[in-house]
């Protein structure tokens, strides 16, 4: 090529501010520049319920040149390790033995997945999630497995029930009515999906569950697919609420198929609830999702109204009640 037409080809580049390279004679680069022109990055975190510590966790990750995969277990760990977020990690609520058990999971953008589930004894399961993620051949470890595997891994054994917790189950025995309190209580499992400045995304969920549900019983957030999903090519989606609605909708992956097939994340979000109403009884109980696609855009919705989230972009953080189905 002469000297006057690279010159021409250099300054068309350089005057959307992408990196030179030579897009001369390779038809793959020059389409990976054209994708870059009209795909704008547009960096966000985004949680469920009040966790706006955990998204500006998350939003230093990312500002700071981090992966969203870094960023999403960087942000669930501030409510993993809070003992008043009596929902998540240390200090959640017992089951009905008096039991902490944590679930969670974690996807990178490669389509990768971890997850721990009735894990006892670990303050970060989303750090154990990763580690079966990433260093085992498998997606998900349960119970004693995950616990063993964690303390081999050299996290640390601790008791998670906190002194209030404890209170409240002693309280709680002496009726032991097991009847969800609609975004009071059982609620604020926190999931998570970030884009980090490749325009990459991951996600994350971490939960103690229910309070005072059965011992061994396990609900949406440590299925792939059910409390989290994320499709690089796509978007992400996470829920919150009764895990046993979200489990039979396998409710994250309805998302993203939603938003797959054109539904904006708010659209999608809605359609996956108004298949839990159309099919199952929701007259007591909540759940609620969030949603961003590839381009940065994001939506939630939930059953019933309470249900807020946290989004932050370029820097903002703001909590925004999600639009519902019934007051
Ligand atoms: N989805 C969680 C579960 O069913 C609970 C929650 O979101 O609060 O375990």
């Amino acid at each position: 090529m002469n000297t006057r037409r690279k010159f021409i080809k250099k300054s068309a580049v350089t005057a959307v501010g992408i990196p030179l390279i030579n897009v001369s004679n390779c038809y793959g680069a020059q389409q990976e520049v054209e994708k870059n022109i009209s795909k704008k990055i547009i960096p966000t975190v985004i949680s469920t319920w009040e966790n706006q510590k955990a998204n500006e966790a998350a939003w230093n990750v990312i500002k700071s040149g981090g992966s969203s995969l870094d960023a999403v277990e960087t942000g669930v760990k501030v409510p993993e390790a809070d003992p008043e977020d009596q929902s998540v990690g240390y200090g959640g609520r017992p089951d009905r033995k008096g039991i902490v058990t944590l679930d969670a999971c974690i996807m990178n953008a490669d389509g990768d997945a971890g997850s721990v589930s009735f894990l006892q004894g670990i303050k970060h399961p989303i750090s154990v999630a990763r580690k079966v993620m990433e260093e085992t051949p498998h997606v998900m470890l349960v119970g004693s497995g995950a616990e063993r595997f964690a303390l081999a891994k050299g996290f640390e054994k601790i008791n998670l029930l906190t002194d209030l917790s404890k209170r409240e189950f002693e309280d709680w025995k002496k009726t032991s009515k097991y009847k969800p309190v609609i975004n009071i209580e059982q609620h604020d499992t926190i999931g998570m999906l970030a884009i980090d400045k490749n325009g990459d995304i991951a996600g994350a969920c971490t939960t103690s569950g229910l309070a005072y549900k059965m011992h061994g019983r396990v609900g949406d957030s440590p299925i792939i697919g059910a409390g989290m999903f994320v499709d690089n090519e796509i978007g992400g989606a996470a829920a919150t609420g009764m895990g046993e609605a979200v489990l039979k909708s396998l409710g994250s992956f309805l998302v993203v198929e939603l938003m797959r097939q054109g539904r904006t994340p708010f659209e999608a979000c809605k359609e996956a609830v108004m298949r839990i109403i159309k099919k199952q009884q929701f007259g007591d109980i909540q759940v609620g999702y969030i949603a961003i696609n590839k381009e940065g855009e994001y939506g939630a919705f939930a059953i019933q109204q309470g249900f807020n989230y946290v989004i932050t972009q370029k820097g903002q953080t703001q909590l925004i009640d999600g639009q519902f189905f019934k007051k």
